[in-house]
């Protein structure tokens, strides 16, 4: 399923913008939900990765819950018409308006990441005379195998509550009257491209669960969070991420008990193969040592070259004339203001249309308004 860009109808477009190629979308939704549905596994979209109203709504529509990460996510969920109780609310600082709002519309479930934050959900709920349903965010001390700022399921990240810990943290739950553990909650990191951390994961969540049954206490939920990766060096040859051995790892390694639900958080295996961000060539710099490629987007548009020395595939949409070698960069007066270093490009000129692939997730979210700069628009394949 290539992506196949109209690129008459981009000629009349200002550029840069974000186009999403919809039937993909639909495609990976239905593929992702299909493979779930195998197991029984439950899935919530994580919001982070592309809060577009209209991408929101496709994914709503095909049977998602949300997981959000702050109260503006929720907002926008609700907004987009996921229901409150297909809601549920991570992160490891949640404002007191957040936690409120969270309690006002019912969400399924606060994905608690310290004691201090269970103290305040439960004082919070206390005045509203509310039970909130909490899931623990445990660190289960996997190593994801990724980029260091993707990476959440080690000792030393900011992020869950240290297995040590665990005990403490239950001992506190038990004596608080307006929280009530329903769940536990995992999230290892992002763009995983092997499977062995999930597998580990596995283990490590049936080794606490053999622990707490011990304590007496079964955990009815389940959550794996997200972190399935996309391809990016080949987006046409894998348009729709390994969701089937994906979600057959968990289930061939993680025996669910009576009862027992499991949910996922994928994210950017949803939306990151249906967006490419589409800017023009503004000029074509002969340095004295290079050729520069300098583009009308830079990262306000996709900030994730600059953060995380990400590489997103590069075509240009207007020449097949023969390679040559480019640094291809943005207008922002930054040096990290490069989207790629040293690779082979048709002839380009002045004027040529180029995409920059697999941006879908964590890109136009990240937007930002940097130089005084317009956020992006989005075009989508259906409505153009
Ligand atoms: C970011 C995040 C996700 C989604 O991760 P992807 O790698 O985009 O699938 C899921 N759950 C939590 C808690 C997150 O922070």
């Amino acid at each position: 399923m290539k992506t196949i860009f109209p690129t008459a109808k981009f000629q009349q477009l200002r550029t840069p913008f974000y186009y999403y190629d919809t039937e993909l979308l639909n495609k990976t939704l239905q593929v992702a939900q299909s493979e779930a549905n195998n197991y029984g596994y439950h899935l919530h979209y994580a919001v982070k990765a592309n809060a577009n109203p209209r991408v929101l709504a496709i994914i709503r529509a095909a049977g998602f819950g949300a997981d959000c990460v702050s109260g503006g996510e929720i907002q926008a969920a609700l907004e987009a018409g996921f229901a409150a109780d297909k809601i549920v609310f991570a992160g490891v600082g949640k404002a007191d308006w957040e936690i409120n709002l969270g309690l006002d519309k019912d969400i399924f479930c606060f994905n608690v990441e310290s004691i201090p934050e269970l103290q305040v959900i439960d004082a919070l709920a206390a005045a509203k005379g509310k039970m909130a349903r909490v899931a623990l965010r445990i660190n289960p001390e996997v190593d994801a195998h990724t980029h260091t700022h993707i990476t959440t399921g080690k000792k030393e990240n900011k992020f869950g509550i240290n297995l040590d810990q665990l005990g403490d943290i239950l001992d506190e739950l038990f004596g608080l009257n307006n929280v009530r553990l329903i769940g536990l909650h995992f999230h290892i990191g992002s763009q995983l491209t092997e499977l062995e951390p999930f597998q580990a994961l596995c283990e490590r969540v049936k080794t606490l669960q053999a622990g707490l049954a011990k304590r007496g206490l079964h955990i009815e939920n389940i959550n794996f969070g997200g972190g399935l990766g996309i391809d990016y060096d080949h987006p046409d040859a894998h348009p729709v991420p390994g969701f089937g051995s994906y979600f057959k790892i968990f289930h061939d390694n993680f025996p669910v008990t009576a009862g027992q639900r499991i949910h996922f958080e994928p994210g950017r295996s949803i939306v990151g193969q249906c967006g490419s961000l589409i800017s023009k060539v503004l000029y074509v710099k002969e340095g004295s040592v290079k050729q520069f490629v300098i583009l009308d987007a830079g990262f306000t548009e996709l900030i994730r070259p600059a953060l995380y020395q990400a590489s997103h595939l590069i075509e240009n949409l207007s020449s097949d004339k023969k390679a040559e070698t480019y640094d291809v960069v943005g207008p922002i007066c930054e040096s990290s203001d490069c989207f790629a270093k040293d690779i082979q490009l048709p002839q380009t000129q002045r004027g040529d249309l180029i995409a920059l692939r697999s941006a879908g997730a964590y890109g136009e979210i990240m937007a930002s308004q940097y130089n005084c700069r317009q956020l992006p628009v989005a075009y989508f394949s259906d409505l153009l």
